[in-house]
């Protein structure tokens, strides 16, 4: 499609970064141009019917949660690796390669039960996504879609641990 073909224009892949082996891909340059940009966002919250707010995910998922929920008109709450919420918050720790990561939500941004998508610019394992799935549960937030830019599926079965967690239609724009 057109929108894969704009991204795939825009888009670094850089060996052995940040260690060797990984194959890092980047969107710095797409963030960059605000035509881009623009088209990503409006495409990433398309399709999933009535949303209240879009979940970006730290740190890429900042910039493109914000830009598609601005396009939407909508709120955006910020999923944050661990200790740099204040206040009352939701943790959830999961597995790396090497060792744990957590990530914390603020629950009262929300009410319980509002509809949100979650947005990340990059779907590998899946568990960046599977532990910020269990904190839109335990938040109350139910999630009506999940939205990337790049799957890597053919590195990775990010979409089938997904479909573990949750019934929400997940969308890679490439
Ligand atoms: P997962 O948890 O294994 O699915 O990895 C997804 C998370 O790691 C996302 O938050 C991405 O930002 C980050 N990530 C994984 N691979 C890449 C990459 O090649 N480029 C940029 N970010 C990546």
């Amino acid at each position: 499609t057109q929108i894969s073909t704009l991204i795939r224009s825009r888009l670094t892949e850089t060996p052995d970064f940040p260690s060797p082996g990984i194959l890092f891909r980047d969107l710095s340059g797409l963030f960059a141009d605000g035509a881009a940009l623009r088209a990503v966002a409006d495409e990433l919250i398309e399709g999933f019917g009535p949303i209240d707010a879009v979940v970006g995910v730290e740190a890429r998922g900042f910039v493109l949660g914000a830009a598609a929920a601005v396009a939407g008109g909508l709120g955006m709450l910020a999923v944050r690796k661990a200790g740099k919420l204040p206040g009352e918050v939701l943790a959830e720790s999961y597995e790396l390669e090497y060792g744990t990561a957590t990530l914390e939500v603020h629950p009262d941004s929300l009410p319980r039960g509002a509809r949100v998508v979650i947005v990340d610019d990059v779907l590998a394992t899946g568990g960046t996504l599977t532990a910020t799935l269990r904190l839109m549960e335990r938040a109350g937030w139910e999630v009506a879609g999940i939205a990337v830019v790049i799957e890597l599926s053919s590195e990775f079965d990010g979409r089938g641990v997904l479909a573990a967690s949750t019934d929400a239609p997940v969308k890679a724009l490439v």
